[in-house]
């Protein structure tokens, strides 16, 4: 085993350890044939730090795969609170339902199944903004498409997480055809250009290898 996965077990096992449910979560997520590409516990745990540090009332979610980290967050919502995740594929939209079923969660995680595109237009129009914490995790090759919708779903300290954005070191390489890569470098060209937006991009290494995150946070508007 790496160093670093025996490092990420020590902190997830003493400040993020997984209960039955989300164990059950994975489980399934697993026999279902889902990709393992849901958050380490240690990273989980940084949405619900940053929730809690904001007093989220109201998280949109980008990617719900099957449901992991809407849990994570959603529960630290207060009372009243609420998260809507959007999921691409219908197959993982009812597995993650199924999820928060058995998380308890039904009634504060609404699942909404469609391209993200036309579901973050949609919650512009409901006017269902704004949110207090966003997280992307879904089609890397829309990451600045994402970015650009969900801005008008924000407010001043707004924080936008990433997921994802490393791409194994090749986001660093101007030279990349990959549309996964192209996307990523696309919404960090935007941050950059945006007086709105304060950001950074952190590389992690651990249970899920190397990889990366970028935190923003919406400065005005
Ligand atoms: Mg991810």
């Amino acid at each position: 085993m790496w160093t670093s996965t025996k490092v990420d077990a020590y902190f997830g096992g003493l400040l993020a350890p997984e209960d039955e449910v989300l164990t059950e979560v994975v489980r399934a997520a697993t026999e279902a044939g889902l990709p393992a590409d849901h958050l380490s516990p240690t990273q989980a745990m940084l949405l619900q730090v940053l929730a809690r540090a904001v007093g989220a009332r109201r998280i949109l979610e980008i990617g719900t795969l099957a449901g992991y980290s809407a849990i994570w967050m959603a529960r630290v919502l207060p009372e009243g609170g609420r998260l809507i995740t959007l999921e691409h594929e219908p197959r993982h939209a009812r597995l993650a339902e199924a999820n928060l079923a058995r998380a308890g969660l039904s009634e504060v995680v609404e699942v909404r199944t469609g391209p993200a595109e036309q579901g973050l237009a949609r919650l512009t129009e409901e006017g269902a903004g704004p949110f207090d914490l966003v997280f992307i995790d879904a089609d890397k090759s829309a990451n600045a498409a994402y970015l650009t919708a969900v801005l008008p779903l924000a407010r001043a300290g707004t924080i936008i997480v990433v997921d994802n954005v490393v791409h194994g070191g090749l986001v660093a390489d101007p030279a990349s055809t990959d549309p996964d890569v192209l996307g990523t470098r696309a919404m960090f060209d935007l941050v950059a250009a945006d007086p709105r937006l304060r950001s950074t991009a952190l590389q992690t290494i651990g249970d899920k290898g190397y990889d990366g995150l970028s935190i923003t946070v919406v400065d005005h508007l």
